[in-house]
């Protein structure tokens, strides 16, 4: 009886750190799945191509800037959200736009911290800071340190970067 017990016991043990072993493994795969997905867009060249306009080719993907006055945002003064053009990432609230005078939409602040990366930008021999969408990489435009309280910055950002999703009444 003592060597059947030790037999199926054994057999039970290996079966449940099999069980288990899928089990853990089947968890790590669904975190690391999860954690694919929150991470940053990445696609080619060729792919954003497909998926953007020109002008949001342009800007986003070839650091372009477009004529100032020209945008479809400029002076946007709807209520609502301004998302990245290529992934969707919202950035910045209709709350938080002002009237720069510079054509491009102007924000004092980001919707929370996380939503762009700022890189030191030198090129056309002047040293400035680039906003760039955290989620997709795509050039936004430039954050100045001369905007209006409470934050003193101005995000200069192109409106072909942008979507805007208007507030639902
Ligand atoms: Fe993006």
């Amino acid at each position: 009886m003592g060597t059947t017990n030790t037999v199926v016991y054994s057999y039970l043990l290996i079966k449940n750190f099999g069980f288990y072993n899928v089990f853990i493994k089947v968890m790590l795969y669904v975190i690391y799945d999860c954690m694919n997905k929150n991470s940053k867009i990445q696609k080619t060249e060729k792919e954003w191509k497909e998926t953007l306009s020109s002008d949001e080719f342009c800007i986003l993907r070839k650091k372009g800037t477009e004529p100032p006055f020209t945008g479809k945002y400029v002076h946007n003064k709807e209520k609502g959200v301004y998302t990245c053009a290529a992934c969707g990432n919202e950035l910045f609230s209709s709350d938080v736009k002002f009237e720069s005078g510079t054509g491009w939409p102007s924000f004092w602040e980001t919707l929370s911290n996380d939503k762009v990366e700022l890189k030191t930008d030198t090129s056309h021999g002047m040293k400035r800071t680039e906003v760039v969408c955290s989620n997709c990489g795509g050039h936004l435009g430039h954050m100045f340190e001369d905007g209006p309280q409470p934050t003193g910055l101005r995000y200069c950002i192109n409106s072909a970067g942008l979507h805007f999703k208007k507030t639902k009444l």
